[in-house]
């Protein structure tokens, strides 16, 4: 049987390599403890699931089933995270990217606008994410719940702010709205552009219609 073995992907950049936006302390502790958690729980979940399908006891299968949700979902969000963030980053997309931008969000400020406000609208722990939605064919904001909830089914997560309060809380203590803004100085969209032409490339096979 496969042994799925998901692992913690190192940082193109140093800890201390995004301040003053994000300071050292909150990425060390943030990649190398939180990240690094849900690598190790999405593997202990992958490998208990294994052993409940070889076993036949399904009695653990739906606490198991959300502990991967979660965990895998955390792994993800956060390896999409530290690839869309550079030292010396910010600005604009042109390109694809910033005419999808100014197509489905009428310009960059109202899409940066709706980022910010959904991710300072977060009840309890969550992310903001610009998403690929493939059936209509175009980009949407998403409003995460924790790391997997409230996505519709198909889309493709391309940029994304961790919500959660290990995210800022070291730095902006209660003012989350200003590390919200501060990311928009650290986006590295030639990532951001790359998973979105890999995205499109996405088919559901539905075309009969939306
Ligand atoms: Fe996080």
């Amino acid at each position: 049987m496969n042994r799925i073995k998901y692992v913690l992907p190192d940082l193109d950049y140093d800890y201390g390599a995004l301040e003053p936006h994000i300071i050292g302390p909150i990425m060390e502790l943030h990649h190398g403890k939180h990240h690094a958690a849900y690598v190790k729980n999405a593997n202990e979940a992958a490998v208990r699931l294994e052993e409940a399908t070889v076993t036949e006891d399904y009695t653990p299968l739906a606490g198991l089933e959300r502990s991967l949700a979660f965990n895998l979902s955390g792994h993800i969000l956060h390896s999409i995270f530290w690839k869309n963030l550079e030292p010396k980053g910010g600005g604009q997309p042109d390109g694809d990217l910033g005419r999808a931008i100014e197509r489905d969000f009428g310009s960059f400020e109202h899409f940066r606008g709706r980022m910010v406000a959904v991710a300072s609208g977060i009840m309890g722990s969550g992310w903001a994410a610009l998403t690929w939605e493939p059936l209509s064919e175009r980009l949407l904001i998403t409003q995460i719940y924790d790391h997997q909830s409230n996505l519709n089914q198909a889309g493709v997560p391309l940029m994304v702010i961790d919500a959660w309060e290990h995210a800022y809380y070291l730095q902006y203590q209660n003012q989350k709205a200003a590390f919200f803004k501060a990311v928009w100085q650290l986006w590295n969209w030639k990532d951001i552009a790359a998973r979105y032409m890999s995205a499109r490339r996405l088919d559901l096979a539905l075309t009969s219609g939306h």
